[in-house]
């Protein structure tokens, strides 16, 4: 027995769940974060240039005069001067004050010509590079995010151009974002309690989801222990779901597929078993008396070795049908099949039998019936001849056997444009088969009457074989009542046609 290897389906179903909740409510967050971030840094943007706009006048003073434009800087006080925001004030919108930002002024050199922050303003490179720096110095705004070399934040950085008497200065607004993106601690904390709430709610319907497919999935475990174990009658009890009930319903099916299967195959060990006893044993008795002194009687003796040739002959036939219905079942497989004309072969099996009807004063006769279009020349189906040749051959075989002397066997073919199939129908005027056998006939060894079928030579496995040749044929065997409504049977053979010629 394999090892029960493998995750129960509760554990995989739980952190599937899990792990899929969680990347999703990650990546929702993730977004809401960006989208945020994103809409902050626009109203940074728009802040400095509000704040840098007012300011650039100023700054284009204090240059024009020749002041020290950074101890002017660094002692300003944006929070109380008064004017600055005049006009825009109520556009200014955010989490900072003015004092909050940095404010470089840079020559049209480069070199930075006043820091509200930094001391020494000496020490600071040429700023002619940096994007936002290049853009106002050539006359236009420039807009920058960028990582500080001071503070290692990412910076939003806005430059304006300042037109002065001694050429074209910049004054450049900072901020560091982390400053500007405000989210509140609170919130964070929020989201933790959140998510862990989505967490458990999520493990927990997780668990009884899972623990109720899992028990139905045990009962169905059972079952299979009970139909393992021969218990072919056992019921499913899964309740749900629904496929799972559909999977108890279809195993209950099998099971009494098996059930019936399991029947057959006794039914079939014990009539193979009779049917071979019989010849057997009337073999053995003959052979004892001819040992004991019968043989001495010339006229008895030859009398039971033809008793014991013919049971010999039988025997034979039981196992040459037995090897015939073992080779059409192995494998499933379909017999090879060729493009055949249905009329000259059934004319050739006809003829095959034209000397044993005649034996009994039988006429056997061959009828193509007339389609539609005219006289039929040709129908082509695909046919292994061998084996179309046994069906169709025992089919005449017993119309002859069960019916009697002097009357007529009609072996008819027709074809049947709207189905696209042909139609070989047998008909004798025999005893005919009683509507309650005619499933039955086909079943092996099952014999309406079983005296005379012996008697006349039969196994009791020829419509049986014929039934498994005609169905690999992709066909129908099957008896119904004489066309005429006359007493006698009418088997009937049906099968697909390729084409036909008229
Ligand atoms: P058997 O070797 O006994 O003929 P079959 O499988 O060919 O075995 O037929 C099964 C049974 O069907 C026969 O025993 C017989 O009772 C019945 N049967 C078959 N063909 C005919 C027929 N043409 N007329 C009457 N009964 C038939």
């Amino acid at each position: 027995m394999k090892k029960n290897r493998g995750v129960s389906i509760a554990v995989l179903l739980f952190v599937l769940n899990g792990l899929f909740l969680s990347c999703g409510f990650f990546y929702l967050l993730k977004q809401n974060i960006l989208s945020v971030r994103e809409v902050t840094e626009k109203q940074t943007e728009e802040n400095l240039r509000i704040f840098g706009r007012s300011f650039v006048n100023a700054v284009a003073e204090w240059i024009d005069d020749d002041k020290n434009v950074d101890s002017f800087l660094k002692k300003f006080d944006f929070g109380e001067e008064e004017g600055f925001f005049s006009g825009s004030a109520e556009n200014f919108e955010g989490s900072f004050e003015g004092k909050e930002f940095r404010i470089t002024v840079v020559a049209p050199d480069g070199v930075v010509a006043g820091d509200s922050e930094v001391d020494n303003i000496h020490l600071l490179e040429n700023h002619k590079n940096r994007e936002e720096i290049a853009a106002a110095l050539s006359g236009k705004e420039g807009s920058a995010v960028r990582k500080s070399t001071v503070s290692k934040d990412s910076v939003m950085y806005y430059a304006l151009p300042v037109q002065t008497k001694k050429g074209i200065y910049a004054v450049r607004l900072s901020v560091p974002l982390s400053m500007a993106v405000y989210f509140p601690a609170n919130s964070k904390k929020q989201i933790a309690k959140t998510m862990l709430a989505v967490f458990v709610v999520i493990a927990f319907l997780t668990f009884i989801v899972s623990a109720y497919i899992v028990h139905q999935i045990k009962k169905l475990e059972t079952l299979s222990g009970e139909y393992k174990n021969g218990n072919f009658d056992a019921k499913s009890t899964v309740s749900g779901p629904k496929e799972l009930r559909k999977l108890g319903n279809r195993m209950e099916v099998m099971a009494t597929e098996l059930k019936r299967l399991e029947q057959v195959r006794k039914d079939f060990v014990s009539n193979v078993s009779h049917e071979l006893k019989t010849p057997v044993t009337s073999i053995s008795g003959f052979t004892e008396t001819l040992l004991d002194g019968a043989i001495e009687d010339r006229d008895t003796a030859l009398h039971f070795l033809q008793i014991i040739n013919v049971q010999c002959m039988r025997l034979m036939a039981i196992i040459e049908d037995l090897l015939t219905l073992s080779r059409l079942e192995k494998d499933n497989k379909k017999p090879e099949t060729m493009r055949r004309d249905v009329l000259n072969v059934v004319r050739q099996v006809c003829a095959r039998f034209r000397d044993k009807a005649a034996s009994k004063n039988i006429n056997l006769v061959y009828i193509i019936e007339e389609s539609t279009g005219g006289k039929l020349e040709a129908v082509y189906c695909m046919l292994n001849e061998g084996l179309f040749d046994e069906a169709l051959g025992n089919l005449i075989d017993n119309a002859i056997k069960y019916c009697p002397e002097k009357t007529e066997v009609e072996c008819k073919v027709k074809f049947i444009a709207s189905k696209n199939m042909v139609q070989i129908s047998v008909e004798d005027n025999g005893a005919g088969i009683p509507k309650e056998f005619r499933e039955r006939i086909f079943e092996r060894f099952y014999r309406i009457d079983k005296g005379r079928s012996r008697d006349m030579g039969g196994t009791g496995l020829g419509l049986s074989i014929a039934a498994h040749i005609i169905k690999a044929h992709d066909g129908k065997l099957y008896v119904t009542d004489r066309q005429d409504k006359k007493q006698g049977a009418c088997f009937v053979i049906e099968l697909p046609v390729i084409s036909i010629s008229e």
